[in-house]
């Protein structure tokens, strides 16, 4: 069986078309499958219709999140409800065609392990987004070392990765950690579509937090660039020194205060740079120390079922949200 795990933050206009569709195809191809709805803490009628159809369909199972916690983690939630011998993650506005996802299970069938959607094109985006994806990603791929040009959630698993997956205590960054766990892998190209309907919940702000947090969380890099930035202000302080102690013995020592101010304001400029970027890792640390859940599943529609059931429980617990 395969499991689709399908994210969904207030797509209430989105639900049903998703359901629809894919379950249309799946059908079509014979593929048996669920669906994993996991609303991640949606203000509109998002759960409401995932469990009207978790109630009209047996192959529906929804979550729902106590807050929002972000797509992240509501993959994370997917894939730690995985019933199948395989699961898909997709985006709930269709804006990943669900004919790839039969594409993908052939090859999985094939023996892949991991199938990625890879984007041939990135669909309609602002430029400014577009842009910034561009410099991200050659960014993270070359910190990770591997070439994540292009990516995205859209893909397909087995369960011995979800399983591993579903295990890893971090708070990582999904597209980037199933290029890290290795395993036999293909590609598959896909175009992104245009959204069906409701809109993106992405802002720039939000992307570029988002980009942020996940470099910091693929390198350590941005934190060693500080030492690096130390040993060329040494070198060029040990430069100006020789040049001011020459002036200083041929009694021209008064001169030369702008550049004493340019190099005072310029070092103070790095130093700060540098606090923040050890702070950021800090605080990252922190995050991770403190072991909070990466969600709290508040309920569930099939609340019955028991890899459902103890999720509901609330966050404090260990074994009921981080390794489920
Ligand atoms: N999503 C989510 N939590 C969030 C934001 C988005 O689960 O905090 C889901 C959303 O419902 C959708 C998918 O993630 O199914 C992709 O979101 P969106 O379409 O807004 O992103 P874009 O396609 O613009 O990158
Ligand atoms: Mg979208």
């Amino acid at each position: 069986m395969l499991s689709i795990i399908i994210p969904a933050y207030n797509e209430e206009r989105c639900i049903r078309r998703a359901y629809d569709t894919i379950q249309a195809l799946m059908q079509a191809h014979q593929i048996a499958c669920e669906f994993l709805f996991v609303d991640d803490g949606s203000q509109d009628q998002t759960f409401d219709i995932i469990t009207q159809l978790a109630s009209e369909h047996d192959n529906v199972v929804g979550l729902h999140f106590s807050r929002n916690f972000g797509k992240e983690s509501a993959i994370s939630a997917g894939l730690g409800a995985v019933n199948g011998a395989c699961a898909v993650v997709i985006d709930c506005d269709l804006q990943h065609p669900p004919e790839i996802i039969v594409e993908m299970y052939r090859l999985w069938e094939q023996g892949y392990e991991i199938v990625e959607g890879v984007k041939r094109d990135r669909g309609a985006e602002k430029k400014l987004h577009g842009v910034g994806a561009k410099i991200f990603y050659s960014l993270i791929s070359r910190m990770a070392g591997f070439d994540m040009a292009n990516s995205s959630d859209f893909k397909l698993l087995d369960r011995k990765v979800v399983d591993v997956l579903s295990r890893m205590p971090e708070r990582g960054f999904f597209r980037a950690i199933s290029y890290w766990v290795g395993y036999k892998k293909t590609t598959v190209e896909y175009n992104v579509r245009e959204r069906v309907d409701g809109q993106s919940k992405w802002s720039t702000r939000g992307l570029v937090k988002y980009a942020l947090s996940n470099i910091s969380s693929y390198s350590t890099a941005p934190m060693q660039t500080v030492t690096v930035l130390g040993c060329i202000m040494l070198v060029i302080s040990v430069i100006f020194g020789v040049w001011a102690l020459i002036d200083k013995i041929v009694g021209r020592a008064l001169e030369g205060m702008t550049t004493v101010i340019i190099i005072t304001i310029f070092i103070g400029s790095i130093i700060m740079i540098s606090l923040g970027i050890i702070g950021y890792y800090i605080a990252r640390i922190y995050e991770e120390i403190k072991g909070r859940p990466k969600y709290i599943i508040s309920s569930t529609t099939k609340s019955k079922q028991k890899s459902y059931a103890h999720s509901t429980e609330q966050g404090g617990s260990e074994d009921a949200t981080r390794n489920n």
